[in-house]
């Protein structure tokens, strides 16, 4: 009998991981505090459509890429509904500052001819650019799920600030700020981020991203039908509260319902600083649990979810970044009233059948969790007043610049939602509304990774905050953390 694996959160990570196990035969019993599963891959309808919560582009989806793979192993690739974004278009990029538009096509060959064409002068170092850019992510071998594979590491420009690693290609500003555009995708701070986070992100979405036709929620929904298939179990409304362990062996855990589960094995896919919250006392030192309940986390987002009247906006088969100005791409840690929202990125959800007419448009935001601070103490459903005056004036600025950037765009509007970093917070369990998890840092690269294996001897960590964030980096390092669990390197990603 192989052992029983408890799973800790029901997110992407922690639904890859159990199907993954699953697969291989481990009884599995995934736990998840909310009553819908999926996490950042849970959908939401308003006034008759729906909307992402946390999923709008997804990388490594096209034939050949990474989390097509793992789909097709798991079995599930054929119940996913998606497209690919325009070959001629992936990304449009429009400017305020001088009314251009960039409409940046998909395709390493195709990306790296708009930019030469658009800034001849810099023709050889955009091509050193972009070869040294994917040289860079093909450094990341478990990002190719290669065998043999599983940790990080590279050149001297592998944990280089990724600013620094344009400005060692290219010349003028401006297209510095333009190649940059991805950045928020990474989590991008400028002095923070390691180029080579950035660089897999670039591959994702210069390779080919998709989205899903219709909600997200589907990813989650084959992945828990296929784990109940596979024998195992997916429980909501159970959220861990503590765990118990002896002689540093994890024994059982514990749910806020009162219910224990006795385990051999424990797989915690949650926020680390989450996990401190349950974890026993021998699992961490005193210094380790200081040092991680104090380590940063990445930038949040105010989200704007508009549903469009019907036949009045086109939809758009792929994202919009609107900018007030070119240097505004790095800043995302940063919250003035008076200037907000410079820098936004905005899209038509698709649906299942998608006409010529979109239902949905969403805004996000990237934005600091300490916009929203003095409320931090406030819970769902009970906020203040003043927040939701705050929130109301928010949710206008975004309104006006979409406005200006398209006018006549508030006639579209049917009915306008919003969430807030202290929403993400709340629906998440993210410590401060975190997109991404803990912050990447170029300067202390280890502080920002944690590694599969704890202390405890059967306790294993999954999710964004070992190795890569996103729909296809969870899934990686949730092939990583099943193989560590089976204690057999490579045994599923040669099966891949
Ligand atoms: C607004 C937003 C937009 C995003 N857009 C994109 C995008 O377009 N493309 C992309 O690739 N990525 C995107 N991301 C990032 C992506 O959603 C995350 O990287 C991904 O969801 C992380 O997966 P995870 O399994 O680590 O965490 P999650 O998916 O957050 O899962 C963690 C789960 O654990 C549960 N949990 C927490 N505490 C407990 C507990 N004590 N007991 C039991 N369960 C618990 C939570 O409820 C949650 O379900 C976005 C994120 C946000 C917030």
């Amino acid at each position: 009998m192989k052992k029983h694996v408890h799973i800790i959160g029901g997110g992407i990570g922690g639904l890859f991981t159990a199907a993954l196990l699953a697969k291989e035969d481990y009884p599995v019993t995934v736990l998840e505090r909310s009553a819908h599963v999926g996490g950042g891959l849970q959908s939401f309808t308003r006034n008759g459509v729906a909307f992402d919560a946390g999923m709008h582009v997804v990388g490594g989806l096209q034939p050949g890429g990474s989390l097509n793979r793992i789909c097709r192993h798991l079995g599930i690739l054929d119940q996913l509904h998606y497209r690919l974004v325009d070959d001629d278009c992936g990304d449009e990029v429009f400017c305020f500052e001088d009314g251009k538009t960039y409409r940046i096509p998909q395709g390493r060959a195709a990306f790296t001819a708009y930019f030469q064409e658009n800034f001849p002068e810099e023709r050889e170092n955009i091509q050193r650019y972009v070869d040294h850019l994917f040289a860079l992510a093909d450094q990341v071998d478990f990002f190719f799920l290669r065998p043999g594979s599983g940790t990080t590491s590279g050149d001297e420009t592998f944990y280089q600030p990724s600013v620094q690693f344009i400005a060692d290609h290219v010349q003028n500003p401006k297209l510095r700020h333009l190649l940059a555009y991805l950045s928020p995708l990474a989590g991008g701070e400028a002095g923070y981020t390691p180029a080579y986070i950035f660089a897999l992100i670039n591959y994702l979405y210069i390779s080919g991203h998709s989205r899903f036709e219709g909600p997200a929620e589907q990813l989650a929904e084959a992945l828990v039908a296929k784990i109940q298939e596979l024998g195992g179990e997916v429980l909501p409304c159970a959220e861990v509260t503590s765990m118990q362990m002896t002689n540093g062996w994890v024994q059982s855990l514990t749910t806020s319902d009162g219910r224990t589960f006795a385990t051999d094995c424990v797989v915690s896919s949650i926020h680390p600083q989450s996990l401190l919250n349950i974890a026993d006392n021998q699992l961490f030192t005193k210094a380790a649990r200081n040092r991680l309940a104090s380590a940063p986390n990445n930038y949040s987002a105010y989200c704007v979810y508009v549903v469009l009247k019907e036949g009045t906006f086109p939809y758009l088969n792929h994202p919009c970044y609107c900018w007030d100005s070119y240097d505004k791409v790095w800043q995302f840690g940063k919250y003035k009233e008076e200037n907000w929202p410079q820098n936004l990125v905005y899209f038509t959800p698709c649906e299942r059948n998608q006409g010529t007419y979109a239902r949905a448009l969403q805004v996000i935001v990237f934005s600091p969790f300490s916009m929203c601070e003095r409320w931090a103490y406030t819970t769902l459903g009970n906020r203040s007043e003043d927040y939701e005056a705050w929130k109301k004036r928010h949710t206008e600025l975004i309104i006006n610049k979409l406005e200006k950037k398209m006018p006549g765009f508030r006639d579209c509007v049917e009915a306008i939602y919003e969430a807030t970093p202290l929403t993400i917070r709340d629906y998440f369990n993210e410590p401060e509304g975190a997109l991404y998890g803990l912050l990447k840092d170029s300067r202390n690269p280890f502080a920002g990774y944690l590694p599969i294996r704890t202390k405890a001897e059967n306790l294993f960590l999954t999710g964004q905050n070992v190795y890569l964030h996103g729909c296809c980096g969870v899934p990686l390092t949730a092939v990583m953390t099943a193989e560590a669990v089976i204690g057999e390197k490579d045994v599923i990603v040669r099966r891949l």
